[in-house]
Order: structure tokens, then C-alpha cells, then sequence
């Protein structure tokens, strides 16, 4: 059994030391010794890694637009030196498309950057023929790209794939090799949160030129999780990585009575891109002093004094609540409601602030497992295998809720 924990963190420590101590000019050096080429940007030097087989380099640090509503927000993320913006149909009900669209049109830079967007196949489509399943993936791609003003995007991920069954539906498949052949699309790729199942699946599958995989310091210990997402790397798959801060900004802790250490953002993020086999992540920060944050890393994986205290505090994962969407509580709740979905949902409205991506998340599950189904149940029995509080957050989520559809 591999400890990727402790490799990955001695491994950084090491390439820390030598970055913190080279001089202004020794970049070039510090790049040959991590093997990371770097670019030169109005904010300084840019750590780049090679996805995969697509051949595309990319700065360390992209933008996951999905949180942010504020087209200035984009633009900053340029000027600093992102070159990577991913989005998704069903963001902001198409509305985040249309934003990164016009924001890329007006500043004339869309030979100059990668743009992702994703295509999810709703519970109702599943049951499609393989031939209306491509037609109506088709199609809401062409919606996509003229939300985008487009005529292709970089790379379009079959998007929140939750099972073996759904990875391998043909529908979807066939439509993103047309779409590739057509030039619609230059690479092709999955995401998922539900790593070892479906990315095992994508790796047998030897379609997909990208992963966008889940991965925090939540999943430290974790070796079915790394080991997963390494092979697909090793495979050639160019892996990008999500959720890499654990929830957000937002303490997740915050209904605790006694005020706890900031947690370092920073830390969390070097922590994911010390594993050389994540080429890319994409914070979903939707403020300027988070972008700058986060931005920052882009630059130098050295961990501080302060970063490497956080994470030698085992309590944060604890604390975190991170739901790694196993499913395996499921089984306990008697009405066999869509557990991980609806922590999902709750990590979205109250840590990302984000309520338009959770109402999207509840109504697509399917009736009876969703949220309604817990309205009459007083004691929830669900127990999490790791720390997540599902009965708390069911209790925030209802409170959220109240009066409306979801809630019915
Ligand atoms: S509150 Fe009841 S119905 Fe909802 S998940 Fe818990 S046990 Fe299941
Ligand atoms: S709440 Fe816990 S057991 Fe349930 S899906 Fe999330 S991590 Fe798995």
C-alpha cells in the first residue's frame, strides 16, 4: 500500500525548500528540478503541467466558474495569468456560459485560452434510445455553444457521471465522438464524484483524453481514491481536479460554539497540486481576494511555515464534513433518499453560497428520494462513514427550503 500522504508531502517540502531559497532569477532552475515549465505573466512566474495526452499546457491554477456571477472577476483571472475557465450547461441555468462567452469575446483572447464546458444527462433523459440519447446530447451542446458564442469548445466532459452504468450509456458516448470528429470539440472528457467507480470505468472505456475528478486533503488516506486517479493519469488521461478546498470559504464549522484557526485555503490548494499526476485545478472562488488567493499558489507549491501547521492539524477533516459521495449510507435510510445528492446540495447553499447550482441539484433527483421524502421523518438514521453530520444538514437544508417546491 502505497502512502501518498507522506510522499506527497515530503516531496513538496523538498521542492519548498529549494524554491524558497532561489533568488529572483532562479526560477528557470527551480522549473528544471520540479520539471514544471513556467511562463512569465504580469504576476510573475506560472508553475505550467502537461495534460495528459491532449499535449495542452496549463498554468497550475484555473478558474471553475461556477460560483462567480461577476464578469470583472474573469477578466482579473486573465490579467493574473488563468488560462484554463471551466463551465457548465447547467450553471446559473446556462447563464455562466453566456458570461464566459461574452466576457472572452470582449477581451478578444479566445485563440489564447482553454474553455470547458460540461453536458449532464438528466435522470428522464437516461431512459432514451441510444440514438435519441446522442441527438439530445447533441443538441444541448449546440445550445452551449451558442451561450458561449462559439463554434467549439476545448474540452466537453460528459458531466456528474454517478455510476458504471451511466459511464458506459451509448447515447452520450456516441455523441461526443461525433462531436470531436466534428470539430466541435477539440478533446473530450468525464467528470465525476464518484472517483474509483467511474473513473476506473473511463480508463477501461480508453476514450476520454480528460478526468475531472474530485480531490482534497479530506482524502489524504485515501489510496483507493489516489490510486484511481493516478492510473488514469499514467494512462495518458490528462486530470483535472475539483472541489480541491474541501467546501469553500465558508468555515464548515461555523455552527460550532467555540471560533476555531482560519483555515488556509492555500494550504489546500498546494496540498492537491503537490500529486505531479493533477495537472490542473479549478477553486471556485468568487471573490477578487480569493482569486488572488488562490492565484498566488500558481507560483510557487513551497508550503509556509503557517500552511504546513494547518495540515499537520489533523482536525480539519474532521471538521470539514467533506461528503467524498461513497453512497454507502444509503442503505440505512429507509426511504432510500438520495443522501449524497442532497449533501452535495447543502455544501453548494450554505458553504459555496451558491443556492441557484442546489435548487438545480434537488429537483433533478428523482421523486421520493429528494428532499421531500425526509419532511415527515423526525429521527434520521443515516450514519456517515467518515465525519459528515447528515442529520444536521438535512435539518439546514429543510430549514433552507421551507416553502418552497423542493419542499413540497
Ligand atoms: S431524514 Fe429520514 S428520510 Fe431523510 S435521509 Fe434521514 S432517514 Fe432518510
Ligand atoms: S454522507 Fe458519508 S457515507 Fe454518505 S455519501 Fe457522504 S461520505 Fe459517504
Amino acid at each position: 500500500m502505497k502512502d501518498y500522504p507522506r510522499r506527497s508531502f515530503l516531496k513538496t517540502l523538498a521542492l519548498g525548500g529549494a524554491a524558497l531559497k532561489l533568488g529572483p532569477f532562479a526560477w528557470d532552475a527551480f522549473a528544471a528540478t520540479s520539471g514544471l515549465p513556467i511562463e512569465t505573466t504580469a504576476s510573475g512566474p506560472v508553475l505550467r503541467r502537461t495534460l495528459g495526452k491532449t499535449g495542452l499546457t496549463l498554468p497550475i491554477v484555473s478558474m471553475g466558474v461556477m460560483n462567480a456571477d461577476v464578469p470583472g472577476l474573469l477578466r482579473r483571472a486573465y490579467e493574473l495569468g488563468i488560462r484554463h475557465y471551466d463551465t457548465a450547461a447547467g450553471y446559473q441555468q446556462g447563464r455562466n456560459e453566456e458570461m464566459v462567452g461574452r466576457v472572452i469575446k470582449e477581451m478578444g483572447v479566445r485563440d489564447k485560452v482553454i474553455i470547458a464546458t460540461k453536458e449532464a444527462v438528466p435522470e428522464h433523459d437516461r431512459m432514451l434510445s441510444t440514438a435519441d440519447g446522442k441527438a439530445r446530447f447533441i443538441e444541448n451542446t449546440e445550445k452551449s455553444l451558442q451561450r458561449l458564442q462559439m463554434d467549439h469548445v476545448d474540452i466537453l466532459y460528459y458531466h456528474a457521471v454517478d455510476s458504471v452504468e451511466h459511464a458506459h450509456a451509448e447515447g452520450p458516448l456516441e455523441a461526443l465522438r461525433t462531436l470531436r470528429k466534428e470539430g466541435k470539440t477539440r478533446f473530450i472528457g468525464i467528470s465525476t464524484h464518484k472517483t474509483v467507480d467511474v473513473i476506473g470505468e473511463a480508463i477501461r472505456l480508453d476514450m476520454f483524453d480528460v478526468v475531472l475528478v474530485t480531490l482534497n486533503y479530506t482524502m489524504a488516506h485515501d489510496n483507493g481514491i489516489l490510486s484511481t486517479i493516478e492510473r488514469a493519469s499514467k494512462s495518458g488521461i490528462g486530470v483535472i481536479a475539483m472541489k480541491t478546498q474541501a467546501g469553500g470559504s465558508v468555515r464548515p464549522d461555523a455552527h460550532l460554539p467555540t471560533p476555531l484557526p482560519p483555515v488556509s485555503q492555500t494550504a489546500l490548494l498546494k496540498w492537491v497540486l503537490a500529486h505531479d499526476f493533477v495537472t490542473t485545478a479549478i477553486p471556485g472562488f468568487s471573490t477578487y481576494e480569493h482569486l488572488e488567493q488562490d492565484f498566488s499558489v500558481a507560483s510557487n507549491l513551497a508550503y509556509s511555515e503557517d500552511e504546513k501547521k494547518f495540515l499537520a492539524d489533523k482536525s480539519f477533516t474532521a471538521l470539514a464534513e467533506f461528503c467524498q459521495q461513497c453512497g454507502e449510507c444509503r442503505a440505512a435510510c429507509p426511504k432510500q433518499v438520495e443522501v449524497p445528492v442532497l449533501m452535495r446540495s447543502h455544501m453548494y447553499a450554505v458553504q459555496y453560497g451558491n443556492r441557484d447550482m442546489a435548487r438545480t441539484l434537488l429537483a433533478g433527483i428523482a421523486t421520493g428520494q429528494g428532499l421531500e421524502a425526509c419532511r415527515s421523518c423526525d429521527g434520521c438514521s443515516v450514519a456517515c462513514r467518515n465525519s459528515v453530520q447528515v442529520a444536521r444538514k438535512i435539518g439546514e437544508l429543510k430549514a433552507l427550503t421551507r416553502g418552497t417546491a423542493l419542499y413540497a
